[in-house]
């Protein structure tokens, strides 16, 4: 199968669980969840959006994609025994069974071993992925951009660039088990020694960027797109080729923008 067939819409699902969107949302992080649907809505595939809070049921049957967005230390606490002791039997299942995850910053650290509040406070987090979390007094704000090898694979664009915003004053390190997502180019990234941003494990991916994330490397977009759906009908599902032309026009601009010495707006 090439694309998506005039007979086959609708026939395509894509089902997306947001996990605390009440809590979870720091610096537009729903934008990530619009661009999967966008760009998967325009390919005719249907989307089914869950929030998924504190309370609810998760069965991992139920989604494709799970997204967990950045929150403030006093969010992470919040959502930490409902997220740790009431669904982390059943989201770390889901993790070892492959599910696809995108989780930012604040979420990215919930789901490593722990937190350390820079007065030294420790929050016991999820440990399904062998990271841990140091908090600091300086934080990093800033515009990032990053070079991700994984995105050679799918082969679409040599570009293997993905630009971001980091705001954060954790500094996570990685175990052997865990690969980071990619090499920093500029910005801090994980913890601004190494020269790495974000983790892989499986089919998770965690990054320190913020709600602008996808609108802004829709070729990420596409690559978890494409894992989740691939991993629903079969390995032999092909994403058709959707444009990235407007996406890569407004990122030019924006970094057209910057070169001018502005902030980013
Ligand atoms: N508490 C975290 C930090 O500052 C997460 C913040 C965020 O999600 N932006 O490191």
């Amino acid at each position: 199968m090439n694309s998506i067939k005039d007979n086959e819409t609708g026939k395509y699902e894509l089902r997306i669980c947001h996990m605390y969107p009440d809590l979870l949302n720091l610096y537009g992080d729903r934008g990530n969840v619009l661009s999967l649907i966008r760009r998967a809505e325009l390919r005719g595939i249907k989307v089914r959006l869950v929030p998924v809070s504190i309370g609810d049921e998760f069965d991992q049957d139920d989604f494709d994609i799970v997204f967990l967005g950045g929150g403030q230390d006093a969010e992470q606490n919040m959502i930490r025994k409902d997220f740790v002791e009431v669904k982390g039997p059943k989201v770390q299942k889901s993790i070892e069974d492959g599910m696809v995850f995108l989780c930012i910053c604040g979420g990215y650290q919930m789901l490593g071993k722990y937190y350390q509040e820079h007065d030294g406070t420790k929050i016991e987090c999820l440990g399904a992925i062998d990271v841990y979390t140091v908090g600091e007094d300086v934080r990093y704000i800033q515009d990032t951009i990053y070079e991700a090898d994984f995105l050679k694979e799918d082969g679409v664009s040599d570009s293997t660039r993905l630009y971001g915003f980091e705001n954060h004053s954790g500094r996570t390190y990685l175990g052997p088990s865990v690969k980071p997502m990619a090499k920093v180019i500029e910005g801090a990234g994980n913890n601004g020694k190494d020269g790495y941003e974000g983790a892989i494990y499986k089919n998770v991916y965690c990054t320190y960027s913020h709600g602008s994330f996808l609108p802004k490397n829709p070729r990420m977009t596409d690559h978890l797109l494409k894992l989740a759906l691939k991993r629903r009908y079969g390995e032999d599902f092909e994403l058709p080729f959707l444009s990235t032309e407007g996406e890569d026009f407004a990122r030019a601009a924006l970094l057209q923008y910057k070169e001018k010495g502005n902030t980013a707006p």
